[in-house]
């Protein structure tokens, strides 16, 4: 494999996991071994210093009774030979070997060593080592006579078991770790598998531009779950979005198409007729007035954009509620003539807030031309306006056509309309408007309204 490689393998999510499993478990293991391993060495220490001091005693008890005989007679009585015996040394005052008891089995000790050495008054510890490194521990105590005795003991049989269970516990450490290489390996691709789905998805998407696409919902409710239920709403919005700018776009094209060809052919008709000055003056104002609805829509929609990410700056200022909607009506007092349509302003006179007017009027005067132009002749069209809490309302209600369930969270999608067939006039743009100016003005705007018997809006900001 070349470095590459291995560099990019030690990368994965995969390899990594399984490392730190196996550390964990390598780390784990040996910690418990080494504690069980101290533990039980530490016992068998304490163990073998008990059994010493207490034949130790044993042979001091002879000796008070019948001196060295007692020691030697006490010697002969032996206790499971398959254990080389107690070490049993008697000396004098000067610490010269007076009784060794099978000199024979100790000479690997060289006990000798012992001899000349300066005398304890209390109890004291010695240890002395094989040629191997066996220790012979031995427990050495002044006679009332001022003799010395030492009574001693190999720890061969407990570093035969010792070594035992060193040995026992390598061989369980191994097979832990060679488990836990493939258990780490297997646990891993198991967690990682959502994500490796997850990358798949994205990179199909990514290739083919079909945000139709979803991860399937395992239901487990874990951490996984959780990333694939946010995955799978967030593709959601994207797809909502990526559809509503396709069809903004369309939309903005088809809009545009229609004033854009109407004052092509305005001029085109202006230059080829030779109807004279005044005529080319009337296809002037009129490409005039076509080009002032294509500068209002883009206006609008950069309006809106600017609204909508909070880069608007709002001039606010204090104003009555009252003179605001009335100023709106009084524009639309000829459609209402013609259209006989009864309108209603309740309005408190004292009802004031803060925000910019400007913009405010133009938010309430698109709900009423709309009020106006979907309500059918001798209907009648009411605005409101309450103050609730802290919060002020503003309501412009119609007795229009009203607009279907179905499509009501559609209205303020930018270009958005529901008679497709557009015969009314408008862009689509007047809802959105209402929209983004009222929520940078930290307000909501909502609708109720039931296909027809009318409609009503509510503006709700804050005082
Ligand atoms: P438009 O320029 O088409 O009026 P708007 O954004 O103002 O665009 O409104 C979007 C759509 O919502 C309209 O096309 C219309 O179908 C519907 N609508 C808005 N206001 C009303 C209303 N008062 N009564 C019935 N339908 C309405």
């Amino acid at each position: 494999m070349s470095s590459e490689r291995i560099r990019r393998l030690f990368q994965t999510l995969g390899t990594r996991l399984t490392l730190w499993n196996l550390l964990i478990s390598v780390l784990g293991t040996v910690t418990a071994f080494a504690v069980a391993y101290l533990l039980v060495s530490r016992v068998f220490d304490a163990q073998s210093n008990d059994l010493i001091e207490f034949r130790l005693s044993q042979f001091a008890g002879e000796y008070a009774t019948d001196g060295q005989a007692g020691v030697v007679r006490l010697c002969k009585v032996r206790i499971g030979r398959a254990q080389r015996a107690f070490f049993v040394r008697l000396a004098d005052g000067q610490n010269r070997t007076v009784f060794l008891r099978d000199a024979d089995d100790w000479t690997e000790f060289a006990p000798e060593s012992l001899a000349g050495r300066e005398l304890p008054e209390d109890m004291t510890w010695t240890s002395i080592h094989g040629p191997d490194g066996t220790e012979l521990r031995i427990a050495s105590r002044r006679l009332p006579d001022g003799n010395l005795l030492q009574v001693g003991k190999t720890l061969e049989n407990h570093r035969d078991l010792l070594r035992r269970f060193r040995n026992s516990l390598i061989g369980i450490g191994a097979v832990v770790f060679l488990v836990s290489v493939p258990v780490g390996v297997l646990v891993a691709s198991r967690a990682l598998r959502p994500v490796k789905r997850l990358t798949a998805t994205v990179r199909s998407i990514m290739e083919t531009g079909r945000f139709t696409e979803r991860l399937p919902h395992r239901g487990t409710g874990d951490e996984i779950d959780e990333l694939v239920l946010h995955f799978n709403t967030m593709l959601g919005k994207v797809e909502n979005l990526v559809r509503g700018m396709h069809e903004s776009l369309e939309n903005v094209a088809h809009d545009l198409r229609t004033p854009m060809t109407h004052l092509r052919n305005i001029a085109s008709k202006a230059i080829e007729s030779d109807a004279g000055k005044e005529a080319a003056h009337e296809a002037l104002a009129d490409c005039l007035e076509e080009s002032e609805r294509v500068v209002a829509m883009l206006r609008t929609l950069m309006d809106i954009g600017e609204a909508e990410a909070g880069a608007m700056k709002l001039d606010r200022k204090r104003v009555a509620v009252a003179g605001l909607a009335g100023q709106v009506l009084r524009v639309f007092e000829h459609v209402a003539e013609e259209k006989r349509i009864a309108v209603e302003l309740q309005v408190p006179a004292e009802l004031e807030i803060r925000a910019d007017v400007l913009r405010l009027q133009r938010a309430v005067a698109n709900l009423v031309d709309n009020a106006f132009k979907y309500t059918p002749d001798g209907g009648r069209i009411l605005v409101r306006a309450v103050s609730a809490g802290d919060r002020v309302e503003i309501v412009v209600g119609d007795t229009g056509e009203g607009i279907a369930q179905d499509v009501q969270a559609r209205i303020w999608e930018r270009l958005y309309r529901v008679d497709k067939s557009r015969s009314q006039r408008g862009l689509g743009l007047g809802l959105s408007f209402v929209k983004a100016i009222v929520e940078a003005h930290g307000g909501h705007v909502s609708l109720v309204s039931e296909l027809g018997r009318g409609s009503r809006f509510t503006i709700s900001l804050p005082a």
